[in-house]
């Protein structure tokens, strides 16, 4: 593996479960978010629209904390965040950086100005991202991560599976 090392420490590593695919239509469910210091939020949010399929099969069962409405829970968010512009990395960042700026309001956004991709960087390393999720795993089970200690689509435990990542993968 080739030696790389970080621009910054200001990281917060966050993952959020979200209503559909269609950007239209998706809104946040849920939200973990982790920084480097262990410092963690977890976070279930009001939804009353429809939500895909897939999400009502497999997110909606997982989602057992009384939920909060959408200021509270961006008032939590913003406290949690700070104003240092931390830098978002997310696994495929896409739709967690646009559902949470449609939670917070663009011009709200306490993040440094684009978000992060834990899958681009492995893709950069030369790293299948789908070894992150997929069944297998391999990516992680190289790393030496014990994946059973983290339930898969809960926010919160897949934003500090991912961080165990990032931390072991930049530390080879
Ligand atoms: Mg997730």
């Amino acid at each position: 593996m080739k030696q790389t090392k970080p621009l910054s420490d200001n990281i917060i590593f966050l993952d959020t479960e979200f209503s559909s695919l269609d950007p239209y239509k998706g809104e946040i469910l849920s939200i973990g978010m982790i920084k480097m210091t262990g410092e963690e939020l977890y976070l279930e949010i009001d939804h009353e629209g429809e939500v895909d399929q897939w999400v009502f099969d497999h997110i909606l069962p997982t989602l057992k904390k009384e939920k909060i409405d959408r200021r509270e829970a961006a008032e939590k968010i913003l406290e949690f965040v700070g104003p240092d512009k931390p830098y978002m990395i997310s696994f495929v960042s896409q739709y967690d950086s646009l559902y949470l700026y449609k939670l917070l309001g663009i011009e709200k956004n306490p993040f440094f100005r684009f978000p992060f991709d834990f899958a681009s960087m492995m893709f950069a390393a030369g790293y299948d991202p789908d070894d992150f999720n997929k069944k297998n795993r391999k990516f992680l089970i190289e790393l030496g991560i014990d994946v059973e200690k983290y339930k898969m689509h809960n926010a919160l435990d897949d934003a500090k599976l991912m961080r165990e990542a990032y931390l072991e993968f930049f530390k080879k």
